[in-house]
Order: C-alpha cells, then sequence, then structure tokens
C-alpha cells in the first residue's frame, strides 16, 4: 500500500507536564525510531514545546488539538498556526466531535482552520463523524458527505494533499462501543469515492484516512486489517504507554 500507516494519540485535556514527558520518554524509548508508521502525539497544547524537546531526534511527531484561523491580533485565549508550529507541532487536529459539540465548531470553521493550518505549515487531521442518532436513522453517510463537503471546501489539490482525515463515529468515543471493522471500513470507503470525485484518483488514493473511536490493542488489528483504514486516532489508549505501543505494533 502506498499510504503509511498513521497512528496518533489524542491526549485531550490529560496529564500533568510530568506525566506527559513521562508518557513521552516511555514511548521514545520503544516506539522512538519506528520507520514505517507514522506515530504522532496530541498532547495539551502547553506542553507542545517541553515535549518537542523530549522528543528531539526520534520519529514521533507532535500536534495541537485545534488553532485559531487568524494570524494573529486581539483573539484572547487562542493559539495560532504559526503557534504551534514554533513550538515543534508538525499537525494538527481539527474539528474534534468535542470541539464541535462543546465549542461550536462548524463545518464552515473546520474549513476556515484547515487552511490556516496549511499555510501555516501544518498537516491537519480533519474529524469528521456521525451521533448515534444519524446511525440509527441512517444519516450516517449524508452526514459524513455533509462535513466532508463543507469542511474541506474550495481546498487546491495541494492543500487537500496535506489532510489527514480521521472517521470518528461520535456514538464510538469514550463509549467502549467501536464501530465494527466493516462498519467503518464501509464509510472510509465512501469517504475515498466522495475524494475521487470531488478531486481526482490520485488524490483520493493518496489520502490517509484514520479511524477513532474506543481503538484499543484488541481491536487494533482487525481494523488495520481493512483496505480503506489507514491508522487511528486513539483517546483513552494513548493515554498509557504499553497500550499504546501495542497499538503502535498492530499487526
Ligand atoms: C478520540 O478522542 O479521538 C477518540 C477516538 O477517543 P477514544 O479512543 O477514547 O474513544
Amino acid at each position: 500500500m502506498m499510504r503509511m500507516p498513521i497512528i496518533a494519540g489524542n491526549w485531550k485535556m490529560n496529564n500533568t507536564l510530568k506525566d506527559s514527558l513521562s508518557l513521552a520518554n516511555h514511548l521514545k524509548k520503544s516506539i522512538g525510531n519506528v520507520k514505517h508508521i507514522k506515530v504522532i502525539i496530541a498532547p495539551p497544547v502547553i506542553h507542545l514545546y517541553p515535549l518537542s524537546l523530549e522528543l528531539k531526534g526520534t520519529n514521533i511527531d507532535l500536534a495541537a488539538q485545534n488553532l485559531y484561523w487568524e494570524k494573529d491580533g486581539a483573539f484572547t485565549g487562542e493559539i495560532s498556526g504559526d503557534m504551534i508550529k514554533e513550538a515543534g507541532g508538525t499537525y494538527v487536529i481539527i474539528g474534534h466531535s468535542e470541539r464541535r459539540q462543546y465549542f461550536g465548531e462548524t463545518d464552515e470553521t473546520v474549513n476556515k482552520k484547515i487552511i490556516k493550518a496549511i499555510e501555516s505549515n501544518l498537516y491537519p487531521i480533519v474529524c469528521v463523524g456521525e451521533v448515534l442518532s444519524e446511525r440509527e436513522e441512517g444519516e450516517t453517510f449524508s452526514t459524513i458527505e455533509t462535513q466532508i463537503k463543507g469542511g474541506l471546501k474550495d481546498l487546491t489539490e495541494d492543500q487537500i494533499s496535506k489532510v489527514v482525515v480521521a472517521y470518528e463515529p461520535v456514538w464510538a468515543i469514550g463509549t467502549g462501543k467501536t464501530a465494527t471493522p466493516q462498519q467503518a471500513e464501509e464509510v472510509h470507503e465512501y469517504i475515498r469515492k466522495m475524494i475521487n470525485d470531488i478531486f481526482s484518483h490520485n488524490i483520493a488514493t493518496a489520502l490517509p484516512i484514520i479511524y477513532g473511536g474506543s481503538v484499543k490493542p484488541d481491536n487494533i488489528d482487525a481494523l488495520m486489517a481493512k483496505a480503506n483504514i489507514d491508522g487511528a486516532l486513539v483517546g483513552g489508549a494513548s493515554l498509557k504507554a504499553d497500550s499504546f505501543i501495542r497499538i503502535v505494533n498492530f499487526s
């Protein structure tokens, strides 16, 4: 497969700085030199810079969990793409369901953030996913279609080629319920077909589409066996070194 697998850990709003440094140190020792898989961790943004020093010289990349779309100015409390880059970030998660749910993110803000992230030389990890009622009412694909069309609106081929898409069914996040590998694969395939139709075959073939939603050591292998699942965005199981390492070492 031409797409390199990506395993990304989303630490959310967890860990003291000491915890973050210690976890990063564990990861560095066992998976710091992994080459055939892109390993990414997304700590709280205030830990980015110290972790960038801890992880210097390793193959583990850092991500922020959010950014603001303006370059700079009077936006109290916000963090720009350039600041993330300067602090050692390479990726940025955009449109995570928790941000959509609690902080009013919409496909429109997701779109602005993607464009800004790329301008700041960051790779956006763009999250999409249906809530439980949408799945139950048979609206999964139409929800995904709206989020992909709105989020990726007017991106150039050059811009879309920097994007990672994360399919995260909201009902599977932090709930212990995982989509079955088949349920996830169907949506990943659908997203790839949309990208093929909107952009091109080559762009669709190269696009990494990763799955998120209660990924654990005991379900990663079956998920990764699917043709269109290129990796995982891992929440809870990324907070412990041994479970995250096992996920990175999927077979
Ligand atoms: C996430 O936060 O993106 C996530 C998938 O969380 P969890 O693995 O805990 O479900």
